[in-house]
This record gives structure tokens, sequence and C-alpha cells, in this order.
């Protein structure tokens, strides 16, 4: 990270305990089977994309709730162990923390994702770290909070002229204000759709130069610079897991440009980093440090 300063990044967000278990068959309305495997993994994509930027060097605030139960110490305890501050995650109490339960079984997954405390992540608690989002060089949300939030913490950002960085998943309509005030926005294909329906997502892209980025998996991520479209490419690798690829995607792209890199070097280093993590197990599992990732790019 030489020659470039540690950057002070907020993250608004969702956290969650996530419940894996794995089973060879997956059960029916009404059936029982037998596990093989049971796991806690901490999750949820704002911790997701906390942790992701801790590793990459920044300096990073969660804004988020948890429960008043074992598994909110557990997530406090997993952001205190990978380096977030957590001055501003709050335990809210007689709420239960968000879980994700979830079943590998024949090579696929189901999840049932219970809100909890997340919800408890409203514009009145936003509105009251103002003073540590004016103090940082850029603010990361995502969507798995009430969108009240989303729509607040977008005003206080363009109103502070903090650059706030979108990352719309899981995928919802996004109101015209909201996609005004960001500064980013780093949809997926899927999630692109949804935000611009009917739209060619070309058009899209050239209506946001240098806003929105579609990411697209193995094949990168592409933007309109101003003049043309350009196709930053990720880098070929074994793929195990990709769970949690956007979610490092977005901490590294957020890091790179609160350091000051510029845009294409901070797409690079954001498919770089997106591509190491999914050649590793889970969410948090995979997500490389700055120097994996610095080793990589040289
Ligand atoms: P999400 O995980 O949100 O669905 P994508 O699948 O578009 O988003 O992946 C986000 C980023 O992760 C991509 O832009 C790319 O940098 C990286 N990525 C994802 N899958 C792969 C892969 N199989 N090989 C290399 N990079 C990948």
């Amino acid at each position: 990270m030489s020659g470039l300063r540690k950057p002070k990044i907020a993250v608004i967000g969702s956290s969650s305990m996530d419940l894996v278990v794995t089973s060879k068959k997956r059960p029916q309305a009404g059936e029982t089977v037998l596990g093989e495997m049971f796991e806690t993994v901490p999750g949820g994509k704002g911790a997701n994309q906390a942790v992701a930027a801790a590793k990459l060097g920044a300096d990073v605030y969660m804004i988020g709730c948890v429960g008043d139960d074992p598994y909110g110490e557990q997530i406090l305890d997993n952001f205190k162990r990978k380096g977030v501050h957590t001055d501003y995650v709050e335990p809210v109490t007689h709420q239960k923390s968000g879980t994700a339960h979830i079943i590998l079984a024949e090579g696929d997954n189901s999840i049932v994702v219970v809100k909890g405390a997340n919800d408890f992540v409203t514009p009145a608690y936003v509105k009251k770290t103002q003073s540590l989002l004016a103090e940082c060089d850029l603010v990361m949300i995502q969507q798995e909070i009430p969108e009240e939030t989303v729509e607040e913490a977008a005003a206080i950002c363009k109103q502070l002229g903090v650059p706030l960085l979108l990352n719309p998943a899981p995928a919802r309509k996004v109101s015209g204000t909201i996609v005004d005030q960001v500064a980013y926005l780093t949809p997926n294909e899927h999630e692109a759709a949804l935000l611009f329906p009917g739209v060619d997502p070309k058009e899209a892209l050239k209506k946001y130069p240098n806003k929105l980025f579609i990411t697209e998996g193995a094949a990168g991520v592409r933007y309109f610079d101003g003049t043309k479209e350009v196709l930053v490419p990720s880098f070929p690798v074994k793929a195990v897991d990709t769970t949690g690829a956007g979610d490092t995607f977005n901490a590294a792209f957020g890091t790179a440009m609160a350091e000051g890199q510029g845009m294409k070097e901070s797409l690079r280093f954001a498919n770089r980093a997106a591509s190491l993590s999914v050649t590793g197990f889970g969410a948090q599992g995979g997500m490389p440090t700055r120097q994996e990732v610095e080793e990589e790019m040289r």
C-alpha cells in the first residue's frame, strides 16, 4: 500500500449469522432427513463488505444492529477480530440477530433469511452517525436494511459531500433520486435488469458515466467512461465458491477509490480481490488480504 493513505470508510448495512447445514438430500415438505455437517459463520452483506475492506487495508466503521442474543455477541466478536470498529453497532433489546438458514444439498442451496435486528438500522439510527459519516472518505451501503434508510443515507452523504457506494443487492427497485445522489452504483447483471427495467444495459451505462458499474461474474465489470464503454476483465481462477464475490468486489473498489486510486486501477484491484475470493469457501472465508491481492497484481 506504499504511498497510499489508509482511507476511512463507514459501512451501513446488515450483519447476520449464517446457519449452514449440508445434506445429501433436500427435505421435501413434511420430511425429515439426516444432515452431515452444521456450521455457523458470520455473514450479511454489510458485515461481509466491512470485513473485506478492513482486510484490504481500510479503517472501517460498521454502522448496524445486532440482537441481544449470543449470535449478536459472536457477530461483534468477529468484527473485532477482523479489525472493524464496532462503536456504531448497537445491540437491540428483545430482538434476535439477523440469521440466514442455509441448506446445501444436491449441488445447490436453499436459504431462509430472517432480518431480525437488521430492520432496526433505521433512518433515525443513521442520522445519529452523521458526524462519523462527515469524516469518512467513502460510505458503503447495500439493500438488506430498510429502503428508507438507504434514502436517508443517500441524502445525508450528498449533503455532506461524501461519496456513497450503493451496492443494490439483493435486487429491488431504487428510486431515481437515490440513483442521482449516490456516487457509485454496482449491480450485477440481474440487479441491473431490475434497476432499469426494459432499458438496454448499454444505454443505462451511457446515462450514468463513471457511476454505474455492472459486474458480469467471471467476465469482470463494465462501465461507460464518458466517451466509450469499457469492460475491465476479471482474472481467470479456479472458482470454488462464488458466495461473497460481489461483497469483496465492492469492498475493494470502495477501498481503492477512497485511497485516491484511479477508476480503472480501482476496478482492476476489485476484480483481482473478487477473483481471489471465489477460490475459497464461504463469503468471509475466501476474502483476501491486501498483501495477497498485491502479490497477485505484480
Ligand atoms: P455477485 O457476486 O454480486 O452476483 P458477480 O457474480 O458479477 O456479482 O461477481 C462480482 C465480481 O466478482 C466480478 O465482477 C468479478 O470481478 C468477480 N468474479 C465473480 N466470479 C468470478 C469468477 N468465476 N472468476 C473470476 N472473477 C469472478
